[in-house]
């Protein structure tokens, strides 16, 4: 998306280069580098480091500073350093794949709002060279896992940084790992920096990647290097978060970062809790051996060590909460740690397990869930640390996840302006309710983004049947068989929109559990139905894979029964560009997981963005974001929550219920959608989820709540801005 409110034109590129001790970085002026750099290596510790398995902040939906380039004149007076940055930036990859869904989505979301609005933050995480893993497709088989081949080094806006004491070599970090027998092995990693560049170009936060796939590593570490959430055994799956966890304080050491607070988004970095509980108990004992301590002794340790740590917790559903067995973790892990886990790490339903979510929960100064209804759930999950855990509901990037269509109405009406600054100003939108020109401009950016869609669609159906021939890949989608010249899916036909990852509790089949039901509603009133799914199942879940292939198996009954009135379509390998086009240009989002175990969900908040409501289940975010008749639809069970409710057992999926809720509900929207002049009564909703959602659930306002968690002294021109953001909404009411 375009900064196009910006002084654009008269930018020196020179003014783009940065260097420091670790290297020569393009992007923004060596000022704002300094300044960044100056924040977080202070002696004042006034900054966070916000600690994250996965980070997904892919260029293609996001890059401010190749907008900028295309907007410039081109000069001839480049030196040719200058020419090699611009080349990678528009002919190297656009995507890091380094991301598996959610989680790391929001991380990439919070990261670029921090660094729109300036503060001192860093992250920390891995690279993967291997990625997550990218998605084929057959009718036949389902979902196919690859290896994604990616390369770092091709990829702008990445830096291999370099050793100060040794120049032209890369900086490497060095971090004991012990066996059973607690000998120590030094296992290294080179670090990678991601500059996340503001939209004015005139701020960034760093992450900084630990890369362990290096020759010289043990196999067992190159292992656990290589790709996101390898699960192939629970060591492996330990292996990979002690590598994170144990990495953060060498890595801040090594680059000088002072920073006071520690920010684990999930529990997944919680080592480094451990770490520091060990760093302290060796001051307390003053360096006799760790494994002396009292009980008492670490808990004083720890509870100093809390002092420091801020932690978010993502999710209720127990697979999601990191445990290891004992005598197994024993093999990776210094005597001395297990004391310490014993103590703080115990797990309620086993004895043999170390539970690193309460670890997590034990050693923080606060603790939050992201949304009001997950907060209530997590009370219930821990009792004993109910008091201090608060709702911070989530947000997403406004400016990643607004289209450029959306984005050029907003700029076309002086009531919206500063929108890219400050999201809230989409409330401004009351004040053009019943404006003529904004409600059809809004219908034209919305009809154009449906096209956008349909186009990646229809070229995707044919695609995959003109490749059948040389891949043996069979199609995965029947539409596949029927698309020809003048038979191509219409962007007329009210579209519903899926796409999350395939675990059971979202129960992306749940709106096929009757499909005579289903189809008879399009059938019965002529209103034809366009399907679109799509999501990634993890590798090692097999019912989240046959889910997958259930909804591949549907198509065909659903087009015949319904006399080719419904087509469903799956689009393989979901990332963050079909995740835009999606929210951008379908007519409803639909959300179907289990209540309450989805703790937020953030794709419907991007639908939201796009002025597109949601039809929901009353779980996570959407019990905030939902008004009636205003903002989208709810269905399904929506009453009180207990311990049975938590439960992932396919017995407790309640498909009959919500199903028979979904069916009752969706002849109300596509009456909406069809029997409605201009679409007037679907304007009217995409004009209340900019009036209501837009200024909420964004990561601006978000941003604005951790910060009340950060304790950071801020200059007061820019903590007085994000108290703006801040006090539109109040996550813990
Ligand atoms: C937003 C997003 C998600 C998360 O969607 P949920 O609704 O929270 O499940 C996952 N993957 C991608 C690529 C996304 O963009």
């Amino acid at each position: 998306m375009q900064a196009r409110n910006l002084n654009d034109g008269n930018l020196d590129l020179h003014d783009l280069v940065a260097k420091n001790q670790f290297g020569t970085f393009f992007g923004v002026s060596q000022q704002t580098f300094d300044t960044v750099w100056d924040n977080l290596t202070g002696k004042d510790q006034n900054s966070v480091v916000y600690i994250s398995m996965e980070i997904g902040a892919d260029p293609d939906v996001f890059h401010p500073i190749k907008d900028r380039l295309m907007d410039l004149e081109k000069t001839d007076s480049m030196d040719s350093r200058i020419k090699k940055f611009i080349k990678k930036i528009f002919t190297g990859p656009e995507k890091i794949p380094c991301y598996g869904g959610g989680l790391g989505v929001l991380a990439g979301d919070t990261l670029k709002s921090f660094a729109d609005c300036r503060l001192p933050v860093v992250a920390v995480s891995l690279l993967y060279r291997h990625g997550y893993f990218s998605q084929i497709v057959d009718s036949k088989i389902g979902q196919i896992s690859q290896s994604v081949a990616w390369n770092p080094e091709e990829t702008p806006g990445l830096y291999l940084l370099q050793d100060p004491k040794n120049p032209g070599q890369a900086l490497q970090i060095e971090i004991p790992f012990f066996n059973e027998f607690d000998q120590e092995t030094l296992i290294t990693a080179q670090v990678w920096m991601k500059m996340e560049v503001n939209h004015t170009l005139d701020y960034f936060v760093p992450e900084l990647l630990l890369d362990f796939s290096l020759a010289d590593n043990p196999t067992p570490i190159k292992n656990a290097a290589g790709r996101l959430y390898n699960s192939e055994s629970s060591i492996i799956k330990a292996t990979q978060r002690r590598m994170l966890g144990s990495g953060i304080l060498p890595v801040l050491q090594a680059m000088g970062i002072s920073s006071h607070t520690l920010h684990l988004n999930e529990q997944h970095g919680v080592v480094v809790a451990l770490q520091l509980i060990a760093e302290e108990l060796a001051t307390l004992l003053k360096n006799s051996d760790l494994c002396q301590a009292s009980n008492e002794q670490i808990i004083t340790a720890a509870d100093k060590v809390a002092r420091r740590l801020v932690y978010t917790i993502h999710t209720p559903v127990k697979a999601g909460h990191d445990r290891f067995d004992k005598s197994e973790y024993a093999g990776i892990s210094h005597r001395s740690c297990r004391h310490i886990l014993d103590l703080l790490a115990y797990d309620e339903d086993s004895p043999h397990s170390y539970n690193f979510t309460t670890l997590a929960m034990r050693v923080n100064r606060t603790a939050n869930s992201v949304s009001r209804l997950h907060r209530d759930v997590t009370h219930k999950q821990f009792p004993d640390f109910a008091k201090k855990i608060t709702a911070i509901t989530n947000g997403v990037h406004h400016l990643t996840w607004i289209s450029d269509e959306r984005a050029e109405l907003f700029d076309n009406f002086p009531e919206l302006n500063n929108w890219r600054r400050d999201p809230g100003v989409l409330k401004n939108v009351d004040k053009l309710k019943s404006n003529t020109r904004f409600r059809t401009y809004l219908l034209r950016a919305w009809e154009e983004d449906t096209k956008i869609l349909y186009k990646y669609v229809n070229n995707m159906l044919l695609q995959h049947r003109n490749q059948m021939t040389s891949t043996w890949i069979d199609p995965p989608n029947h539409y596949s068989n029927i698309i020809d010249f003048d038979t191509k899916l219409d962007p007329k036909v009210f579209t519903v929109g899926f796409a999350r990852r395939f675990s059971t509790y979202k129960r992306a089949d749940l709106i096929f559990d009757n499909i005579d039901k289903l189809c008879s509603i399009a059938v019965s009133n002529n209103w034809p139905i366009n399907l679109l799914f799509s999501g990634k199942a993890h590798p090692a879940d097999e019912p989240g894979k046959t889910v997958i292939k259930l909804i591949l198996d549907y198509q065909q009954e659903l087009h015949t029964k319904s006399n080719g009135l419904v087509n469903l379509i799956f689009i393989p390998n979901y990332d963050m560009h079909i995740a835009k086009m999606m929210v951008a240009g379908v007519h409803i989002w639909l959300n179907s997981p289990k209540r309450p175990l989805e703790a937020s969900g953030t794709s419907g908040m991007k639908a939201a963005l796009n002025g597109v409501p949601n039809l929901s289940i009353m779980d996570g975010w959407w019990v905030e974001g939902y008004h009636e008749g205003q903002t989208g639809w709810k269905f399904g069970y929506e009453g009180s929550i207990d311990e049975a409710d938590l439960s992932e057992s396919p017995e407790a999926l309640l498909y009959a219920e919500d199903s028979a809720s979904f069916y009752a509900t969706l002849p109300l929207v596509l009456e909406e959608f069809y029997e409605n002049d201009e679409k007037s009564r679907f304007i009217d909703k995409a004009i209340m989820n900019l009036i209501l959602n837009v200024p909420i659930f964004n990561t601006h306002r978000m941003a604005a709540e951790y910060l009340q968690k950060y304790q950071l002294k801020l200059p007061a021109r820019l903590q007085s801005e994000m108290d703006g953001f801040g006090k539109l909404y109040n996550s813990n009411e």
